[in-house]
């Protein structure tokens, strides 16, 4: 299914209950601040960054301090209901279930979406090669930019 054209509501309301499902299977706690974090980032598709957040949640009631933001944003990302984006300092919400595999994400460099796929195979390829130069991955991330067919055929 395309991102655009869709009936977004849908994606938020299952992003919610995939939520509040993780942090019960977790033992954790979604929390209303926590709640509203997440419901901040998933307005869009698009990356935000924390400083948009704020303002977002500000425009919706209290402006929430930068420290709560980020405490928020790192149980977010922990439980795998947000991703960052490394090379934009900003984040997304997750938009799909990928267990422990990294997703890659795709970065439309015109409107700003960010899409996500799963390549097992890269970063299988990527943790042998790290193994035979005796190197532990911490973590692996892969950001491809560029521009979405979306946009590509509106322009
Ligand atoms: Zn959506
Ligand atoms: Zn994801
Ligand atoms: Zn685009």
């Amino acid at each position: 299914m395309p991102i655009t054209h869709h009936n977004h509501a849908n994606c938020t309301a299952e992003l919610i209950s995939r939520a509040e499902l993780t942090c019960a299977k977790r033992g954790t706690r979604l929390t209303e601040q926590r709640k509203d974090v997440l419901s901040s980032v998933a307005e869009s598709h698009s990356a935000v960054g924390a400083y948009e957040i704020i303002e977002r949640m500000a425009s919706a009631g209290v402006r929430p301090a930068p420290i709560t933001i980020y405490r928020a944003l790192d149980f977010l990302l922990d439980h795998d209901l947000v991703h960052k984006i490394e090379s934009r300092n900003a984040y997304v919400a997750c938009s799909g279930s990928h267990a422990n595999n990294q997703p890659t994400l795709l970065i439309c460099d015109k409107c700003g979406i960010v899409d996500e796929v799963i390549e097992p195979e890269t970063n299988s390829s990527l943790q042998s090669t790290a193994a035979t130069k005796h190197f532990a991955i911490n973590k692996i991330v892969i950001e491809l930019s560029g521009i979405c067919n979306q946009c590509a055929v509106s322009s």
